[in-house]
């Protein structure tokens, strides 16, 4: 649509101002919450402890503001007015999307009453921290208050929300991240992925041949490798003028627009393959804000896709591109100019090998892709028992280490590598973990397309030629902003709608040979 066309019918005249009043009162809204994404980032970052308080209030005020914003009754009037014109739904034009996506967040935040909105963000951030505390202590009971503050609210917020008919409240919460996502279709299919994982991981845990895991154990400076991951992650194309990397007790990947992504990483002395692999997940993450079109910041045009969106791009550049032997052939080279000598013994395959070791372990965020979504599997069962009220936040942790008996046979030693290691909760998230691996199956179907449309990719990485994969996802994915929904855009980019075996199949072309299993 342009604004010829819209000018060329007299009846339409009302509408293109309703559409831009409504754009300009979106923006504003955007404005407070990328104010916002910057103070947690500035929290989870810089910020010294004793700012908790008054930052839990800030984020508070700025969290109310926009819902007052984005809720005011002539947001509404406004939609209703754009809804009335045909020419402003139904299609794929990025008006008619951002109607369509405006309206769907609005109907669901005017469902939210302020002073939840408001509670919610003040209990998060300061649960957040005491997370972090009690985390570090591997104290669950420090944290226990905060987290039956946190499911309250939750279970609160999915009754505002509404359970949709035939579902259960968790669904509600899911459809924030996912939209359209609920227990049911995940659990469709979570059930068969096990299943082939479970054989899979078998086939590599009984094989006689495995990958040699000496680089994984070799202690190298945190600062080279502070340096080294920086490099890669401005090799493979993340713009450090439009962006920053910096460290957290939980990587992650915020900022307030596409010109401004702030990426964070951890570091493990004992592991450069855990910086490097966090921090190639966490770019991939931050390129797909990067590549949001930049004309349409602060509306849905702008703004990405759902989180299993989000995360194909991240898990994409740390799998496909970074566990991947083109990526080592081009990276095994450079090792010796950030870590010297200590780094001379080791051969591409060595190096290649290293980085697709599979070995159930307790922390999802370093676990290899054989075990990675069995991690998922146990937070999707525990979350919708907290949220349905059959798991008390107290029974946490028994549940939690009966659990990874169960799907990883391991004995959790403690509440640090059991239920305290990931942040989502302690923020409030409830609802997001199986967008990890929608994710994870997303990224191998997009993989596969860049392949197909562009052959000899893989012999470019070799080279350190990156630039032809991001340049693909740019146009496919990232330009597209939220103009499809996570279904449309997946058979558009690939021709066919999202399956588990693009993703089985490499995993098991890749991991089989390693292991001659
Ligand atoms: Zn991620």
């Amino acid at each position: 649509m342009t604004s010829a066309t819209l000018r060329s019918s007299t009846s339409l005249i009302e509408t293109p101002k309703a559409y831009e009043a409504l754009l300009e009162r979106i923006r504003d809204a955007h404005l407070l919450g990328s104010t916002e994404a910057i103070l947690t980032w500035d929290q989870e970052t810089m910020m010294p402890p004793g700012g908790v308080e008054l930052r839990s209030r800030q984020v508070a005020i700025l969290a109310r503001l926009q819902h007052q914003l984005s809720t005011h009754p002539a947001v509404g009037e406004l939609i209703a007015q754009c809804e009335s014109d045909k020419s402003f739904i139904g299609s794929h034009s990025i008006e008619s999307a951002n109607v369509r996506e405006i309206r769907r967040d609005y109907d669901r935040a005017v469902k939210l009453p302020e002073r939840l909105m408001s509670e919610f963000a003040e209990v998060s951030s300061k649960g957040q921290h005491e997370w972090a505390a009690a985390r570090k202590a591997s104290d669950f009971k420090r944290f226990l208050p905060w987290l039956e503050k946190l499911v309250k609210l939750n279970r609160e917020k999915a009754s505002c929300l509404g359970v949709p008919s035939g579902g259960e409240a968790w669904d509600a919460l899911a459809d924030t991240f996912e939209p359209g996502c609920t227990a049911a279709t995940v659990t469709k299919v979570f059930t068969p992925l096990r299943t082939r994982l479970v054989k899979l991981l078998g086939e590599l845990m009984g094989s006689a041949r495995r990958p040699s895991n000496r680089f994984n154990e070799l202690a190298l400076p945190i600062e080279a490798q502070a340096r080294f991951v920086r490099m890669v992650v401005e090799s493979i194309g993340f713009d450090f003028q439009r962006g920053r990397l910096d460290s957290s007790t939980h990587p992650f990947c915020g900022g307030s627009h596409c010109d401004d992504v702030r990426l964070t990483t951890r570091y493990s002395e004992a592991c450069v393959n855990d910086a490097l692999g966090s921090s190639m997940h966490e770019a991939g993450h931050g390129m797909y804000e990067q590549g949001l079109p930049a004309c349409a910041i602060g509306t849905p045009a702008g703004l990405a896709e759902s989180l299993g969106i989000h995360e194909s791009q991240s898990r994409l550049w740390e799998n496909q591109v970074g566990r991947g032997l083109p990526f080592w052939k081009w990276c095994a080279p450079k090792l010796a100019d950030y870590f010297g000598q200590s780094v001379g013994g080791f051969s591409t395959t060595e190096l290649y090998g290293a980085a697709n070791v599979v070995e159930p372990g307790f922390i999802r965020v370093d676990a290899d892709e054989a075990t990675y979504n069995m991690h998922v599997m146990v937070r999707f069962d525990l979350e919708r028992l907290l949220i349905s009220g059959a798991l008390e936040p107290k029974d946490l942790p028994g549940e939690w280490n009966r659990k990874y008996k169960d799907y990883l046979n391991l004995t959790v030693p403690d509440d640090r590598r059991g239920c305290l290691q990931d942040v989502h909760w302690s923020m409030g998230a409830f609802g997001y973990f199986p967008t990890y691996t929608l994710g994870t199956l997303y990224s191998a179907q997009f993989y596969d397309a860049a392949k197909r449309a562009m052959p000899g990719l893989e012999d470019g990485f070799a080279q350190g030629e990156f630039k032809p994969l991001l340049g693909w996802l740019n146009r496919e994915i990232h330009a597209h902003g939220r103009r499809y929904l996570p279904e449309e855009l997946c058979v558009r980019v690939t021709g066919a709608p999202l399956s588990a075996e693009p993703y089985l199949n490499y995993l098991e072309g890749k991991l089989r040979p390693l292991y001659c299993a």
